[in-house]
Parts: C-alpha cells; structure tokens; sequence
C-alpha cells in the first residue's frame, strides 16, 4: 500500500542524452559563429592591406615626381616618362596607377586609349562615408580612399588618391575589387578547410566532454534514487511497524476491557456458584461410598467429576480476571507436583489414563505461589486428559521433573493428537480454544504461562516423542522476590472445594 505512492526513478539515461544533444548544438553554433567572425575578419585584414599597399605605392610614385620635378625635370617629361613605366603593365595587373589632373583630365593611364579622357563622370563613394560623389568633389575632400562605382551602382575598384605637390595632380593607385574578393575567397576556403577538422574535433571533444558528464549525472542521480528507494523502504517499514503496534495496543485496549468486564461478571457468580459445586461434589462423594450398584455409583461418580470440572473452570476464569501476584512460600517441587496430580487423578482414571511419574530426587524447595503452580499443573493434566478421551488404545500422559544449576524443568506430555502446526503460535493466547462451545474457555494456556512468568520461569510447547502435546515449563530455584503477595482468600476456597 506505501509503494504504491513511490515516484518512478529519474531515468539517468535521459539526461545524459539530453546533456550531449545540447552541447552538441552548442558545440556547432559556437563554430559556426567563430567561424563567421573569423572569416569576415580575414575579408576586413585583407582590405586593409590593399589600402596600406595602395598607399605606398602612390607614396612612392609622389616621392618619385617630387625627385624628379627637384632635379629640374619639366612637367611634361615626367608624365612622358611614367606613361611609358606604366603602359608595359597594361590590362595585365589587379593594381594599376593613373595620374589625373585636379580639373579630371586623364594624363597617364596603363591603357593609351584613356589618355585626354575625362574623369568627371566618374562615380565613387568615398571610404567610411554612405555618401556617392563625383571625381571633382573627391579630390578636394578630405577623404583619401573611395570605391569607384560602376553604372549600376556596385563598387568595382578601391582606389587610393595621393595628392602631387609640384603639380595639380593626383596619384590614383587601383585595385580591382574582384581581383581582392578572388583572393580574400582563397583565403576563406582555406580556412574553411582548416577549420572543418577543428569544428569537428571541437564536436568530439564536447561530446566526449558530455559523455564525461553524463555519466557523472548518472552516478549522482542513481545514488540519489537509491537513497530516495531506501529512505521510502525506512519510511514504510516504519509505517507497518507503526501500524503493527496501534493494532496490537487496539487488541489489548480490547483484552482489557474483556478482562474487566469478565472479571466483574465472574467476580459476581463465583462464590455463589462454587458453594453449590463444593456442596454437590461432597455429596457425590458420601452418596458413592454409599451406594451398592456399581452401575449407580458410577452415575454418581460422573456427577462428581462434573462437578469438579465446573469448579476448575470458575477458578481459572477468577484467576485469569483477578490477575493476582504470587504468594510464596516455600514448598518442595515433587509435594506440588503430587498435590495437583492428585487433584486430578480421579479424571485420569475415568478416562483410562496411565500416569507415568518421573519426579527428580533432588526434589528443591521452591519460592513460589504453590497453589498458581499446582492451577499450572492442573491444567496441563487436564488438556492432556481431554485430547486423548477420543483416543481408541493405551492412553498416556506422562508427568517428569528434573533440575539443572538455576532451574527445576517440569514436563507434562501425552499420546494424544497433538497440536496442528498452524494453531501452535497462540494457544498460549487468552481465549484461544478449539474446543466445543461450552466445552473450553480458551484460558487454560494462557493463565499457566502467566502464573509462570510471574515467577520468573517460562513455558513452551512442543511435540512429544509420545505422539501428542508436551508442555515443558521452568522455575528458577532461587526467588529474588521471595514474601508474599497479598492474600486471595477466594482461592483458598475454591482449592478446598477441590480436594
Ligand atoms: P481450553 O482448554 O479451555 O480450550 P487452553 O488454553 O487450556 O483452553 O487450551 C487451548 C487449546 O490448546 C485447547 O483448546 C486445545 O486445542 C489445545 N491443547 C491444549 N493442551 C493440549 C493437549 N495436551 N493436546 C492437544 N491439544 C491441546
């Protein structure tokens, strides 16, 4: 009933796939974001590169027509000179320099047939501005760089404009925009291939990684659904215990109010029914000494054990309700033993019992109530008499005594049908009988194994190598709480009536 309520256990499994999937996605996304960055970075350093390139270059070509404008070299023989350096590189090179006057006229151009042209119509967009401007206004900006658009608006050349101090020129170094985006795409794809391998080293390591992980999650979460199971067994275990006692604290609160209520009623008709059962029994006894039919004595005889029975019962039943510690007193084991056979003996002999005796010679005086032990005795000899009345053959019980250092051992057995395996764990319980209604209270066993205990002994049952029952019980020789209990006068009585 308390397992049912207990949570399924975490799948530690789950979460481990969980983990790796995640970090997986991770992994890739990271790669993929680095890798972006890292790409547009190489377009960005390699741009810059070019424009520092083209800069030199015009730097050095301004530096040159200073020279040679210093050396006293006219105008015209210096464009002659350069037209002549640059016209060999014609259509050939990604980068290429033209000198255009401050006006727009083209004065020296890789190609001649640009010679005399006009630059005004040129459109450019001038590096770190969103702005379009023509060839005029770019050269008396303050910018140095721009990208020269073509008629639909794209940037095909990045070019550079190096101001010539002697004269109104400028110095405009070109690069082809495709040629640096043929060479930046290069680089990419080699990148790329570098860093696929990585990307996915990167994938293997985060798995691994996960893995690494996940298993540790799996170890913690196991122990922890361990310690969940165990700490939910405890609780149920604790629970049964729990509800093991109330029930058994419920059966005494029940057994209790029994008992009270049994010793109120039983309280009430005892000595007004042991007096007519004493009186019965004498009578039964002078009337069977007196009569001659035997057939007659033995109606007589039986009226008698009937009698006697009765009293047996209303003494276990005041015994048992009045709960009464032990009066001792000193008395040998076998002067017990003997009293309570005696008591019985006419029982034994109706049913045509053999009494086997077997006392020990040791024979100890024992502190104890004798007359709760005789009752204890009493009892045994009587169940034993009763299970074997249906027995066809020789009926026996067999009565010993023996003693070791601290106890005396007193067993009562017999040859009848023995105890049934499954009704073996209570007969020492109150109102346990399997006797017909009427016939037995259930007391008997319960009350011998409270007198005994209340002399510090105790009291088993086994099967006996007779063939029946064999009740064994022990005493300790020597009574801690020697003195006596107070007096039960009631039970005084009732043994007088007995005998
Ligand atoms: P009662 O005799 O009133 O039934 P007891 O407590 O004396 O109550 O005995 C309990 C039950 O134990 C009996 O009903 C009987 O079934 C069983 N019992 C006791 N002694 C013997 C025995 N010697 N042989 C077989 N059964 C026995």
């Amino acid at each position: 009933m308390f397992s049912q309520g207990v949570r399924e256990p975490l799948k530690a499994t789950k979460l481990t796939a969980i983990t790796f999937i995640a970090l997986t996605i991770v992994s890739i996304l990271i790669g993929a974001i680095g890798g972006a960055i890292l790409l547009n970075r190489v377009r960005q350093s390699y741009h810059d590169l070019e424009i520092e390139t083209n800069q030199r270059q015009g730097d050095r070509v301004a530096m040159l027509f200073e020279y040679l404008a210093n050396d006293g070299m006219g105008e015209k023989e210096i464009l002659s000179l350069f037209q002549k350096t640059i016209a060999s590189t014609s259509g050939t090179m990604n980068r290429f320099i033209c000198i255009i006057s401050d006006e727009g006229e083209v004065l020296c151009h890789p190609s001649d047939a640009a010679l005399g042209n006009s630059a005004k119509n040129m459109v450019l967009n001038p590096l770190g501005t969103k702005k379009r401007t023509d060839y005029s206004s770019w050269v008396r900006s303050e910018y140095d760089e721009a990208y020269l658009l073509s008629a639909d608006g794209k940037p095909y050349d990045l070019i550079h404009r190096v101001p010539v101090q002697n004269f109104s020129w400028q110095i405009l170094v070109h690069t082809r925009l495709n040629a640096i985006e043929g060479q930046v795409h290069q680089i990419q794809r080699t990148i790329i291939m570098g860093l696929v391998p990585m990307l996915a080293a990167f994938v293997l390591v985060g798995t691994f990684v996960a893995r690494i992980i996940g298993r540790r999650y799996e170890a913690a979460i196991e122990e922890s659904n361990r310690e969940l199971e165990a700490h939910v067994t405890d609780r149920t275990r604790e629970l049964s215990r729990t509800v093991e006692e109330l029930q058994q604290t419920r059966s005494a609160l029940v057994l209790n109010e029994k008992m009270a209520l049994l010793g109120q009623l039983v309280a009430g008709i005892a000595h007004e029914i042991n007096n007519p059962l004493g009186a019965i029994s004498i009578h039964a006894q002078t009337l069977e000494e007196d009569l001659k039919d035997e057939e007659d004595q033995a109606a007589v005889r039986t009226i008698n054990q009937s009698a006697q029975r009765c009293s047996h019962l209303v003494t276990n039943l005041l015994a048992f309700a009045r709960n009464s510690p032990p009066r001792r007193e000193g008395h040998t084991t076998n002067e017990i033993i003997n009293t309570a056979l005696a008591f019985c003996a006419a029982d034994l002999r109706q049913h045509s019992i053999s009494l086997r005796k077997n006392l020990t010679d040791s024979n100890p005086v024992l502190e104890v109530d004798r007359i709760q032990i005789e009752q204890v005795i009493l009892n045994l000899v009587t169940n034993a008499a009763q299970a074997l009345s249906a027995r066809d053959g020789e009926r026996v019980v067999s009565v010993s005594s023996e003693t070791d250092e601290s106890h005396v051992v007193v067993t009562v057995e017999d040859n009848g049908p023995g105890l049934s395996q499954d009704i073996e764990e209570s007969i020492f319980e109150p109102f346990h009988t399997t006797k017909e209604e009427g016939s037995g209270t259930g007391l008997g066993l319960s009350l011998c194994r409270r007198f005994i205990e209340h002399h510090g002994g105790s009291i088993s049952y086994e099967a006996s190598d007779l063939g029946g029952a064999k009740f064994q019980f022990n005493l300790p020789k020597e009574n801690a709480n020697g003195g006596n209990g107070h007096a039960d006068a009631l039970f005084g009585e009732e043994r007088i009536e007995k005998g």
